[in-house]
């Protein structure tokens, strides 16, 4: 369903509105993050006359990622809009004119042997959605490092140093030059 054959897109276009499964996107069981339940691909997709694949459309899906503060569970939705053009890969050594390519700015990707996963696309777009410090909520409390409750549920009596918050807490604390 997420494969496409680009010799087969009819000249309206092809709609496709998948569910989204682990192994659809070829997702191991030890990525950052696991694939949600109920997550969905819809999109149009076009071809071109010089074999170009339009790919537009809608992702939709939850990322199952750990909070780097709290340590818990949590679900981040993934709600992202699709415009994206996918050239044939030339594999023969004729590469195209470099000028050619870099004219062509929205160009993201090849796709190669005539076929388009569409699978491949969504997992290199969740993987650019996974933050670099996945955080629960913005305010999360994180674990108390006295005393290693979870500040968010369990609000403890540990005397905070407010000074240690602060990125310049160490600079401040340093002698003056
Ligand atoms: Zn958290
Ligand atoms: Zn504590």
């Amino acid at each position: 369903m997420l494969v496409i054959e680009v010799a087969q897109i009819p000249p309206e276009g092809l709609d496709v509105d998948a569910p989204l499964d682990a192994a659809g996107l070829h997702l191991g069981p030890s990525e950052d993050f696991s694939l949600a339940v109920g997550g969905r691909l819809t999109s149009h997709v076009e071809k071109g006359d010089d074999l170009t694949v339009h790919v537009k459309g809608h992702l939709s899906a939850g990322l199952e990622l750990d909070c780097g503060r709290c340590l818990e569970p949590f679900t981040l939705p993934i709600e992202q809009n699709l415009d994206l053009f996918y050239l044939p890969h030339q594999a023969d050594g004729e590469a195209e004119d470099e000028d050619e390519i870099t004219e062509r700015e929205l160009v993201v990707a090849f796709y190669a042997e005539g076929r388009l996963d569409l699978g491949e696309m969504v997992r290199e777009q969740l993987f650019l959605g996974v933050p670099m410090k996945p955080a629960c909520r913005e305010d999360c409390r994180g674990i108390c490092p006295t005393c290693g409750a979870n500040r968010n549920t369990q609000p403890c009596s540990c005397p905070t140093d407010d000074a240690s918050m602060s990125p310049f807490s160490s600079v401040l604390k340093g002698p003056l030059f």
